[in-house]
């Protein structure tokens, strides 16, 4: 005779419904798993065998054979312990198969029995709501992400006897869905503000402007001129997460084990603070089973690289196709695996090896030649894609002193954001976008018309600047985004205006 458990395994961030099907027969003792397990799932037999004799059940001595249906659906990870252990006391009559039949399972079992956290328990849930199941036993420390999904029974188990007593004699804890609690709970404490950061108010405007329309930024400056402060303060003038978005994002850092028992619902928009001795598998997603990398992990945040040119190149340049689509794709001989990678790009950079090129007070020491190759890091197609590029110049002591000791708030300046970004969102309701970073050029022509006068100055800039196509669109752009923010329905002149003198700024040297 043949059982049947359910159970739920994850792929990237889509989940698939699973059935272990358990078959006994007399025979020489065996115990195999069939249907495509990794060897995380080949090793639930030994923690399966351990797990149920040290739980006071009979472990049967005889052929044993687990078949995971679907066979073509690859099976990875250790979710699969628990649903195996409920299969194998059914098949030696502890539990019934029909009283298991409206449940699924989750879980790790350790050799003594007790059940362990696994990973993907948001995502396999959401997929085993929508495949029609009402009732999920998970481990305890899962219990309360699980219980993000409404309109299921999410049960919590400390180990397999309490798993299996839950239908002979002691229900399990049941865990209501707790979703609402977070509607209003959005956490807003930041660790820096930009109240702390003296002077630097053209580089604190244009981090306003990429806040507000979602643009990338690259900052330029000395050692000492507070661009790291300043990129650390920007996650606190970002508007908060929605619930789909924390809900999105939830499900990324319920793959990669990041969540926290007590409070699973990330709450708090990504700023991944990424090394330039990261790899590139590290920073894009990779490994056999491959994981969300950085950029993922940043998605509907922020992805600041430090000291950007000391990337390597290649890692850099891998960065071009997310920012561009917004997803990354993870290529494997058998399947792929699509991951969002929707984040904003925050880079700093000194503008010469030694540090001090343009600088009031220090005199660089670097040649020419060098100055150039180190620049030359960055390639034009990656600066294209970063609509804000800024220099960020060192205070001199005295500028320092005479700093005004007042400084707005990170919470003023992220109003003014909000308001901003609500404007957007309300403009291209019907175009699937949600800042006025992710216009296409049909889309510029759309919404970013400019008057006579402005198209004067703008050809006369063109000129000067001797910019590209692409140029002129990131200026539209940021004009859009800087009229948003004086709640102007239509770009004036003095948008425009502000929106040029970000590009006289720009690394003409670069392209
Ligand atoms: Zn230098």
């Amino acid at each position: 005779m043949v059982n049947k458990v359910k159970t739920g395994t994850v792929i990237g961030l889509n989940s698939y419904e699973v059935s272990v099907e358990t078959d006994i027969q007399n025979g020489l003792p065996s115990f195999s798993v069939v249907g495509l397990p990794d060897a995380a799932v080949n090793e639930a037999r030994d923690r399966v065998r351990s797990a149920v004799k040290n739980s006071g059940f009979t472990f049967p001595s005889k052929k044993i054979v687990i078949n995971l249906a679907p066979a073509d659906l690859k099976k990875t990870g250790t979710s699969f312990d628990l649903p195996i252990a409920v299969g194998i006391v059914i098949e030696e009559g502890v539990l019934e198969a029909e009283s298991v039949k409206d449940y699924a399972f989750l879980g790790e079992l350790s050799l003594n029995g007790d059940l362990r956290g696994v990973r993907g328990v948001l995502p396999a849930v959401i997929g085993l709501k929508e495949a029609g199941i009402k009732n999920v036993i998970v481990p305890l420390c899962n219990a309360k992400e699980a219980a993000l999904v409404d309109n299921i029974n999410i049960y919590g188990a400390d180990t397999l006897f309490d798993v299996v007593n839950h239908f002979t004699e002691t229900p399990l804890k049941k865990f209501d869905s707790n979703i609402a609690n977070y509607l209003t709970d959005f956490n807003e404490n930041f660790e820096y503000d930009f109240k702390d950061v003296k002077g630097q108010q053209k580089a604190k405007r244009a981090l306003e402007i990429a806040a507000a329309g979602g643009h990338n930024l690259l900052m330029t400056g000395s050692p000492g001129s507070g661009k790291t402060l300043m990129a650390k303060c920007f996650a606190s003038i970002l508007p908060p997460l929605n619930l789909k978005e924390a809900l999105e994002l939830t499900k990324i850092y319920s793959v990669c084990g990041l969540l926290t028992p007590e409070e699973p619902l990330v709450k708090k928009r990504p700023f991944r603070i990424v090394h330039h001795t990261a790899s590139a598998n590290g920073i894009i997603g990779g490994g056999s089973n491959p994981m969300p990398g950085e950029i993922t992990l940043a998605h509907r945040g922020v992805l600041f690289l430090d000291e950007m040119v000391e990337f390597p190149r290649n890692v850099l340049e891998v960065l071009r196709q997310p920012l561009e689509d917004g997803e990354i794709v993870i290529s494997r001989a058998k399947h792929s695996i699509k991951y969002p990678a929707k984040f904003m790009l925050l880079g700093a950079m000194n503008p010469c090896p030694c540090g001090y090129l343009g600088d009031k007070e220090k005199q660089c020491t670097c040649s020419e030649y060098m100055i150039n190759r180190y620049l030359a890091k960055l390639s034009g197609p990656l600066l294209d894609r970063i609509d804000l590029q800024i220099d960020v110049p060192r205070l001199t002591a005295n500028e320092l002193l005479s700093a005004s000791t007042a400084q707005e708030s990170s919470h003023d300046i992220r109003d003014r954001v909000i308001k901003a970004r609500n404007i957007q969102a309300d403009r291209y309701k019907n175009e699937n976008i949600f800042t006025n970073s992710e216009l296409t050029p049909d889309l510029i022509k759309k919404y970013c018309q400019i008057d006579e006068n402005s198209q004067e100055i703008f050809k006369a800039a063109i000129v000067k600047y001797s910019l590209s196509g692409r140029r002129y669109d990131r200026i539209l752009k940021i004009a859009r985004t800087i009229a948003d923010l004086d709640n102007s329905k239509i770009i004036k002149q003095n948008h425009l205006m502000q929106a040029l003198q970000y590009k006289m700024f720009d690394k003409n040297s670069l392209d």
